[in-house]
């Protein structure tokens, strides 16, 4: 942009002696004297102290004029105006002239000078328009009217370019600041950033907030309506946080909070965010407003996450590591320590696993320990957590293991689980592996001392030859080790007809005559002699053997009424026990029933099944109809131990119970313990009321059965007082002499029956 002072004139005309002229009347005023009086005359006296050079340049023909104008131009040298000729033969006359000027140069003022009028003015002005542009002057003319125009329309050209400088600077100036605004909208629209305003006053009323919330699936101007804003923003999960963050911001000279919350989506979904509060105050510093700044923090927070989860994975297998197992025993142990159930750690040490690395090559061995991740994982359940410690290294932490037969019982299965053969690129890969195991148990005094134990369990397995598992101590080891054993012998005991029925009988009180027999089952182990079934029962609830073997005592036990009632021994009923795990498939259980009594013609009114209260309730809340089943088709129910659990007297009504069976507890206090009297008496009370009969358990001593006797006549007992449970061939004769003798002394005296009870093995002393 030329900004230059510009004084420039083009002299057009064809006449030499008119440049002439011009060139005297536009000369300097201390150059040419005589035009000095004119200047001052026109401008006063400030013209002579700073005396106007114009620039003159001449042209005798329109064609040289356009040219001098382009090379002015080129130059960028403008001319600020030019006087032209109205008549300039040869050439283009001065209309023309102009024309072809203005077609170069659209700024150039220009004087046209005419002596007479060619064109009249209204055709001129017609033609050329750009009447700001344009001055006419007719000749002859005068000397201060060119200099006036010369000064007048160079000061107008400067002022021109000027005003059109700034015109274009504010244009430029407004439409970078239009695009910076819009910029910026733009930039605030796309970004996940939401700004908003509150007044600064507890409702905290939403006053703005950009127009990109809309994105999250929010209305707007229904937010700015709401009083409840927070609440169609806030996940309620979150709510009290960011309350709380609000309160910091409404403390006296606070800086303003930042919170992390998620955001609910208009869709309902959630978005993560971090929330900046920034307080506005006045001079006072009271509050005014709330700034705050929303930014989606969901894409790095999930990042961070994945890292997170990196941090606590091992890269190979994906299992937890080291650093999450830790973590993770800690707060185990700890809520062990508050009571909850307690959890078992098992460490595993894959076995000679660094000759498969060595023959077979390090991918293969990293293909075997992803595998054996993935196998450790299918043998846990969710709760637990495996783990990979490093090399061929795992951990398990074994969540609610209950008593740690429970985690040998893992153990075992991890054992069996890795053991099967494993295949990579043609080669079939086997292993063992060595497990020692830490369970928690009371009054241990850390998780690192767990560890420690676990570790020290794991090496023992590994010197006594590897592929084996130990607890941290002998005791547990034996005991558990012994269980386990036990559960895998019991499953060939039926076959191997290592079972036993005894019976104890039933006696009415008053008479002393036998009016049932219980059977109770013992187990003659091969090697270890005679187990009771406190022992046993309880494994075969956990390994489901009980279903088997409930069926042979039933078997059995029909079977010998069968015997008894051939021999005409008048046994109006046989009792057998049923636990909860047999009625887990209760057709089954009740299909078997009634095949057993039809098998050896019995009467279902011959058997009576003894259930504990526990096991009625469960059934009760498991809606387990075949309880009722079988009471419809005449067996016989009785409820063992009663008041030792529920008491509930609803089950009695319900199930058409016929006999209590008062738990020996009571039987055995009763003598000495008003209330436990009290309560028997109670029981027998209530059962004489609705019709059904008591039978006393675990009467050892005659005052017991005196007391129990005197609470009514037709009041049951059963207990070494009477009898012990004693084999077929001695029950046989109780029931020829049909009563029972009374022992003179309590039960710790031999009675010489051939009874197996006093073989019971001390095994039962096994948890
Ligand atoms: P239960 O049904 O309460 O059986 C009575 C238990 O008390 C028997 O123990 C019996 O020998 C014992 N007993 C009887 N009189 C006295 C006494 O005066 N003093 C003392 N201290 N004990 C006495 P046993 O045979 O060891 O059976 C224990 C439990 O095992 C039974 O308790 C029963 O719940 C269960 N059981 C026995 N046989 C079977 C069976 O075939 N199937 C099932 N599911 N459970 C059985
Ligand atoms: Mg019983």
């Amino acid at each position: 942009m030329t900004t230059f002072e510009n004084r420039r004139i083009l002299l057009v005309d064809d006449m030499p002696a008119v440049h002439e002229d011009y060139r005297k009347i536009l000369a300097p005023a201390d150059v040419v004297g005589d035009l000095n009086q004119d200047e001052a005359l026109l401008f006063g006296e400030v013209l002579r102290a700073t005396p106007v050079r114009f620039e003159l340049d001449s042209a005798y023909q329109g064609v040289e004029a356009v040219d001098k104008v382009r090379a002015a131009l080129r130059a960028d040298l403008p001319y600020a105006m030019a006087f032209v000729d109205m008549r300039m033969p040869p050439g283009w006359d001065g209309v023309e002239t102009i024309e072809r000027l203005w077609q170069e140069d659209a700024r150039l003022q220009i004087v046209l000078c005419t002596a007479y009028s060619d064109y009249s003015w209204t055709d001129v002005f017609a033609r050329l328009g750009a009447l700001d542009r344009l001055l006419i002057l007719k000749k002859p003319f005068d000397n201060i009217e060119i200099r006036q125009m010369a000064s007048a329309l160079t000061v107008k050209w400067q002022m021109t370019q000027e005003a059109a400088f700034h015109m274009s600077s504010l244009e430029q100036a407004v439409a970078e600041r239009t695009r910076e605004l819009s910029d910026a909208n733009i930039i605030v629209q796309n970004s996940p950033v939401i700004l908003y305003r509150l007044r600064g006053e507890p409702a905290f009323p939403l006053i703005y907030i950009s127009h990109n919330v809309t994105k999250f699936g929010h209305d707007r101007a229904a937010l700015l309506a709401s009083p409840n804003w927070a609440a169609s923003l806030i996940d309620p999960a979150d709510q009290a946080d960011v309350g709380a963050a609000m309160a910091r911001v409404l403390e006296k000279d606070s800086q303003g909070a930042s919170i992390e919350f998620r955001l609910r989506t208009g869709d309902g979904a959630c978005r993560w965010v971090e929330n900046r509060y920034i307080p506005v105050r006045d001079k006072d510093g009271r509050l005014i407003e709330v700034e705050g700044i929303i930014i989606d923090i969901t894409e790095h927070k999930a990042t961070e996450e994945r890292i997170a989860l990196l941090a606590r994975t091992d890269g190979l297998t994906g299992l937890a590591n080291w650093g999450t197992f830790n973590d993770r025993l800690h707060q185990a142990f700890g809520a062990a320590q508050r009571g909850a159930v307690p959890f078992g750690i098992l460490y595993l040490d894959l076995d000679h696993f660094k000759s498969v690395n060595d023959t077979l090559g390090h991918p293969v061995g990293d293909q075997l320990l992803q595998e054996v991740g993935q196998r450790l994982v299918r043998c846990t359940r969710d709760s637990d957590l495996v783990a990979r410690l490093g090399g061929d290294e795992f951990a398990v932490l074994q969540a609610e293991m209950g008593e740690p037969a429970n985690a040998g019982a893992l153990a075992a299965k991890l054992q069996a689980a890795l053991a099967a053969p494993y295949q990579f690129n043609g080669n079939e890969v086997r292993i063992s592996v060595s497990i020692g195991i830490c369970p928690y148990v009371s009054g241990i005094q850390g998780p690192d001392i767990m560890l420690e134990q676990a570790d020290l369990a794991l090496y023992r397995s590994k010197d006594e030859g590897r592929n084996q598992y130990h607890f941290h101590s002998d005791d547990l080891d034996r005991q558990v080790i012994d269980r386990a054993a036990l559960a895998g012998d019991l499953r060939k005991a039926i076959e191997h007809n290592e079972l036993e029925l005894e019976y104890q009988p039933q006696v009415e009180l008053s008479s002393q005559n036998i009016v049932g027999m219980e059977a109770l089952v013992r187990w003659n182990h091969p090697t270890r002699g005679v187990l009771a079934p406190g022992v046993f029962i309880p494994i075969a609830e956990k390994n489901g053997t009980i279903v088997a073997l409930g069926q042979w005592v039933l078997d059995q036990a029909c079977r010998q009424m069968r015997l008894w009632r051939d021999e005409g021994l008048a046994l109006p009923v046989i009792a057998v026990n049923l636990s909860l795990f047999q009625f887990k498939n209760d057709q089954e259980l009740f299909r078997s029933i009634t095949a057993t009594i039809a098998k050896w013609h019995l009467a279902p009114a011959d058997l009576e099944f003894d259930v504990t209260e526990a096991t009625l309730a469960q059934l009760k809340w498991t809606k387990n109809e075949v309880l009722l089943q079988l009471h419809e088709l005449g067996v016989k129910i009785a409820i063992d131990d009663f008041g030792s659990e529920y008491s509930s007297f609803d089950y009695v009504r319900a199930y058409g119970v016929n006999h209590l069976k008062i738990a020996q507890s009571f039987i055995k206090k009763s003598v000495d313990d008003a209330d436990s009297a009290a309560t028997i008496r109670a029981i027998v009370n209530f059962a004489r009321d609705i019709g059904i009969g008591v039978i006393g358990q675990g009467i050892e001593t005659e005052q017991q059965r005196a007391l129990l006797a005197s609470t009514g006549l037709a009041t049951q007992g059963q207990g070494f007082h009477l009898s012990k449970a004693v084999g077929a061939i001695r029950a046989t004769e109780f029931l020829r002499q049909s009563r029972v003798v009374p022992q003179p002394c309590d039960r710790n005296i031999d009675q010489g029956t051939t009874s197996v009870s006093g073989r019971l093995n001390a095994a039962s002393e096994l948890p």
